[in-house]
């Protein structure tokens, strides 16, 4: 038996979440909805997740008697990032069960590693190849051709740690901004759009899938989502079954999203896996108000050992718009739009990028 397959929590029960962004405030808002407390785990006294719980412990993941005391108050640990540092996750996991599980981590954490793990379950992605120095850049852009994306192997997120190589460029000077002596050179993907799965896997092994959904992204950063994505049944299907072929093949527990490119293929477009994110991700917010149960509902469900809900989309159409650094000062139009649902995260000042809510809109709006 595994950790994950032990858990059956009861209502009351404290799960503790690493991380205090928004991600780690709406899993522990679906927590109270069924009567389960969360503790969050965050080295920013500023942390939006710190408003919505009675407890929280604010240190730093490297603070190993902070992590003690802090396993000592939960039963189960889960997180809303996928950068927890082994270390941290290695002294949890000595005293409680960290779902997911410590090795999902390894797997996701690396670029490399994760498209290696994809490519050997037969699964498509970019052609891609593992880069240590500029000669390795150059062998690898004489296999895969121009234009290519060549990306750090770990700590990249929002489009950060990575840089689109073009014929012409200087190769030396793209390699040395970088930063890294680890990374993946991909091929550029001439993607017709970029959809994303969020499935989520019980300890006993059954994944429910959301409706596939679709994603626009501005400045590399999600702006906005809508479910359904506009692809045929049969590529959805496609898409859904890559991401129980996936979350199955990592014995996974909890919420994950598969975000993938749709490629023209010979008969009619395909799908190309880009990464994985083992966690709640932006692109499931719209689950929020357009379904019957919410991603963070879904993983609350899987890491307590519950049943998970078979979620059914409210309406034909549910979008989800970003609110990124100033857009936030226009929530309060939002407020009045019909059909409309504002999430703010309770955080301080807009800065670029920074992402401080979001609304879902349910198309159209369903008539009593
Ligand atoms: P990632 O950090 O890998 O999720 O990449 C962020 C965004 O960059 C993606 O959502 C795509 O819009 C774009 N991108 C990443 N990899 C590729 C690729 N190989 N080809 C084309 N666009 C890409």
């Amino acid at each position: 038996m595994t950790a994950s397959t032990r858990v059956k929590l009861k209502p009351g029960d404290t799960i503790g979440i690493l991380g205090g962004g928004q991600l780690g405030r709406m899993l522990a808002m679906a927590a109270a909805r069924l009567g389960l407390r969360c503790q969050v785990f965050s080295p920013d006294p500023d942390s939006p997740a710190f408003d919505v719980v009675q407890h929280a412990t604010c240190a730093e993941y490297a603070d190993v008697e902070a992590l003690e005391l802090f396993a000592n108050d939960v039963q189960v640990v889960t997180y809303e990032f996928e950068n927890v540092p082994a270390a941290t996750a290695m002294v949890l996991a000595a005293r409680r069960p960290v779902i997911p599980a410590q090795k999902i981590l390894e797997t996701t954490q690396d670029r490399l590693i994760e498209k290696d793990f994809v490519s050997k379950l037969g699964i498509g992605t970019a052609a891609y190849a593992d880069v240590t120095s500029v000669g390795a850049l150059r062998t690898a852009i004489a296999k895969i051709g121009l234009p290519a994306v060549i990306k750090t192997r770990r700590f990249g997120y929002d489009g950060k740690g990575q840089a689109i190589i073009r014929e012409g460029d200087d190769f030396e000077q793209v390699w040395e901004s970088l930063g890294t002596k680890s990374a993946i050179l991909e091929a550029f993907v001439p993607f017709e759009r970029e959809i994303s799965v969020i499935a989520a896997r019980s300890a006993t092994g059954e994944v429910e899938c959301f409706d596939v959904t679709e994603n626009e992204h501005r400045d590399h950063i999600l702006k906005f989502s809508r479910a359904p994505a506009a692809i045929s049944d049969a590529l959805a299907a496609e898409a859904r079954g890559i991401a129980e072929k996936i979350a199955t093949a990592l014995d996974y527990v909890g919420v994950l999203a598969v975000e993938l490119f749709v490629v023209p293929g010979k008969n009619g477009p395909t799908v190309l896996v880009n990464e994985i994110a083992p966690r709640v991700h932006n692109s499931g917010h719209w689950t929020l108000d357009g379904a019957s149960v919410s991603q963070f509902e879904q993983h609350i469900r899987a890491i307590a050992g519950w049943p998970l809900g078979k979620p059914v989309r409210h309406g034909e159409l549910v979008t989800m718009t970003n609110l990124i650094g100033d857009d936030i000062l226009s929530y309060g139009d939002w407020l009045s739009v019909p059909g409309a649902t504002v999430h703010l995260y309770g955080k301080g000042a807009p800065r670029p990028g920074r992402k401080m809510g979001h609304v879902t809109e349910v198309r159209p709006p369903i008539k009593s």
